[in-house]
C-alpha cells in the first residue's frame, strides 16, 4: 500500500507539496553525510536520525528506498571555503597521522554512534576519495558547457554566466545581486573572476597531502563536487529526495544544483529536504563557546554542561520530540523530560507484547472505545504523511498508550475493542515504535549485577537453612548454563563448562 498522501517540505518551492516519486514503487534518496574529522556531536545526530525516519517511513508505506549517504573524506575546506586547509588533513597533521588513518577513525566512530542511535545503514555510503575520476569527469563536462575556467590548474565554476541562463540561489532564496554586493571584493590574488565563483578542481600546494591526477594539475575536487558525482552515479542525473542540514543549503547544495543544470540541464533532486540546527541553552553550538558536545560525551555525561548522562534512545527520542524542520534546544531539563517520554513510552511496547486478546462473551464491544483507538491511529499516520511530522505522531501514540496502560492494570477489558481494534491497535503501537521512529528498549542491567542480586538471595536462603529455595535457585540458573560455585569462603559462579 503506497500512501498516496504523503506531503514533504520542499525548500525549493518553500511548501509542502504532494509526494509522487519519479520512478514508483523506487525512491531514492541523497542525504549529506559527516565530513569525517571529529566525533558526531548532537548535529549529526539530527540529521541522521531525521533522515533515518524519513527512510522507515518510506519504506514502511511501500516504498522500495535507496538511500545513499556519503562520506567526505577530501575537498572540505575550513569554513567551507576554497582557500583553507583541507580539514581532515589539517587534523591528521596535528595528529601526525595519514589523512586516511583521520577518515577511518571517525568514520568508524561516526558509525558506532549512529548504531546507537539506531539509525538504520544506507543503501549506499561512498566516499568521495573514491569518485575521483567520476569528478574529473564532471569538471570536464561543465568545461565543455562553457560554464566553467581554467586558472593556473585549477577550475572554477562561472556563477555570473551560469545565472544568465538558470538562476542561481533560487533553493537557498539568495538574489545574486545581493549577493554580489555582499561579499568581499577579490584581493588580487584571487584567480577566480568572481567572488562566487567556486572551485570544481584546485591544484595542490607541494605539502598538501591528498592529491590526484587531473587534466589541469595534480590536485583535489571541490567540496561541492563529490556530492553531484556520487548521486549522479548512484541514483540518476534526476532523483527523487536530496536531504541534509540546513547549514548546508548554502552553498553546498545550491552548489550542487547548479553543478547538475550545468552537466544535465536539470535539477539533481525533485525535493530538498533540509533538517534545522539544534541550539545549546538557546545558543548556537560551537567549539569557542565551550557547548561542544559530542555523542559519545552525552552517552557518559562526561561534559560540564551536563548534569549526567543521556542515553542513545534518550537522545534520539528527544530529536522526535520537535518537527524536523523547528529549531531544537538542548538543555539538560530537555532532555530529562524526553528521558521519561521515553521511558513511558517503551514501557507500553513492553506492555504491548505482551497484551493477548481474551474474548469474553460478558462483554459487548464499545463503539466508542473502538473509534477513539481508530482516530489515534488515523492521527498518528497522518502525522506522518504531513511532512514527518514525529512530534505530532508522537501525541497520538501517548493516546494510545493510555488504552494500553488501561488493559494492563485491569480498568478495560480487551473485548470492548473487539479482536480487530485490539489487534490494529498493537500492532501500529509496536511497529510505530520499533518501525518507524526507530525506538527500542534499552536494556539497562547487565548480567553480573543481576547474578550478584541473585547469589546474595542464594546466600541468605542458605544461612536460613531454606534448602528449597536454595536447589531452586541452583536449577534455575543452571537452566540457563550458570552454575552456582558454593565454595568455602565465598560463593561465586561460573558458566557451565
Ligand atoms: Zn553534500
Amino acid at each position: 500500500m503506497l500512501s498516496k498522501n504523503l506531503k514533504i517540505y520542499n525548500t525549493l518551492s518553500r511548501q509542502k507539496e504532494l509526494f509522487e516519486p519519479l520512478r514508483p514503487p523506487h525512491v531514492g534518496m541523497y542525504v549529506c553525510g559527516p565530513t569525517v574529522y571529529g566525533d558526531a556531536h548532537l548535529g549529526h545526530a539530527r540529521a541522521a536520525v531525521t533522515f533515518d525516519v524519513v527512510y522507515r517511513y518510506l519504506s514502511f508505506i511501500g516504498y522500495k528506498v535507496r538511500y545513499v549517504r556519503n562520506i567526505t573524506d577530501v575537498g572540505h575546506l575550513e569554513a567551507d571555503s576554497d582557500d583553507g586547509e583541507d580539514k581532515i588533513a589539517k587534523k591528521a597533521k596535528l595528529e601526525q597521522l595519514e589523512p586516511m588513518e583521520v577518515a577511518q577513525q571517525f568514520a568508524e566512530s561516526y558509525h558506532r554512534d549512529m548504531d546507537l542511535l539506531n539509525t538504520l545503514k544506507p543503501s549506499i555510503e561512498p566516499r568521495a576519495t573514491g569518485h575521483i575520476p567520476e569528478q574529473i569527469k564532471l569538471v570536464e563536462s561543465i568545461l565543455k558547457e562553457g560554464l566553467a575556467y581554467e586558472v593556473n590548474g585549477s577550475v572554477y565554476f562561472d556563477v555570473l554566466k551560469y545565472n544568465e541562463k538558470k538562476k542561481y540561489g533560487r533553493l537557498s532564496g539568495r538574489v545574486i545581486e545581493e549577493l554580489m554586493s555582499g561579499s568581499r571584493e577579490l584581493d588580487g590574488q584571487s584567480e577566480k573572476r568572481n567572488p562566487l565563483d567556486f572551485a570544481l578542481w584546485k591544484k595542490a600546494s607541494p605539502e598538501h597531502l591528498m592529491k590526484w591526477d587531473s587534466p589541469w594539475s595534480v590536485g583535489f575536487p571541490g567540496w561541492h563536487l563529490e556530492c553531484t558525482a556520487m548521486s549522479g552515479k548512484y541514483l540518476g542525473d534526476h532523483f527523487d529526495i536530496h536531504g541534509g542540514g540546513m547549514d548546508l543549503m548554502f552553498p553546498h547544495h545550491e552548489c550542487e544544483i547548479a553543478q547538475g543544470n550545468a552537466c544535465n540541464h536539470i535539477d539533481p533532486a525533485k525535493y530538498w529536504m533540509h533538517n534545522n540546527m539544534i541550539t545549546i541553552n538557546g545558543q548556537k553550538m560551537g567549539k569557542s563557546l565551550g557547548n561542544f558536545i559530542t555523542l559519545q560525551q552525552l552517552f557518559h555525561g562526561d561534559h560540564e554542561k551536563l548534569e549526567q548522562a543521556y542515553s542513545p534512545m534518550t537522545i534520539r527520542y528527544f530529536i522526535l520530540t520537535a518537527h524536523y524542520r523547528s529549531t531544537l534546544d538542548f538543555s539538560n531539563q530537555a532532555l530529562q523530560a524526553a528521558q521519561k517520554g521515553y521511558k513511558k513510552l517503551i514501557n507500553g511496547y513492553r506492555i504491548a507484547k505482551r497484551l493477548q486478546y481474551t474474548e469474553d462473551p460478558e462483554i459487548a464491544v464499545q463503539p466508542d472505545q473502538v473509534d477513539q483507538v481508530n482516530k489515534s491511529i488515523e492521527a498518528a499516520l497522518g502525522s506522518m504523511d504531513d511532512d514527518f511530522n514525529t512530534a505530532q505522531a508522537i501525541g497520538h501514540l501517548f493516546n494510545l498508550l493510555k488504552k494500553i496502560n488501561s488493559l494492563y492494570t485491569g480498568q478495560l477489558n480487551p473485548a470492548v475493542f473487539g479482536k480487530e481494534t485490539f489487534d490494529k491497535m498493537i500492532q501500529t503501537y509496536v511497529r510505530f515504535l520499533d518501525g518507524i521512529l526507530g525506538l527500542t528498549e534499552e536494556k539497562t542491567s547487565n548480567q553480573d549485577q543481576l547474578l550478584e542480586i541473585i547469589l546474595n538471595i542464594y546466600s541468605k536462603a542458605k544461612t536460613a537453612r531454606d534448602y528449597k529455595k536454595v536447589d531452586e535457585i541452583r536449577a534455575a540458573l543452571k537452566a540457563m548454563g550458570i552454575i552456582v560455585k558454593d565454595m568455602k569462603h565465598q560463593i561465586d559462579w561460573a558458566y557451565e563448562e
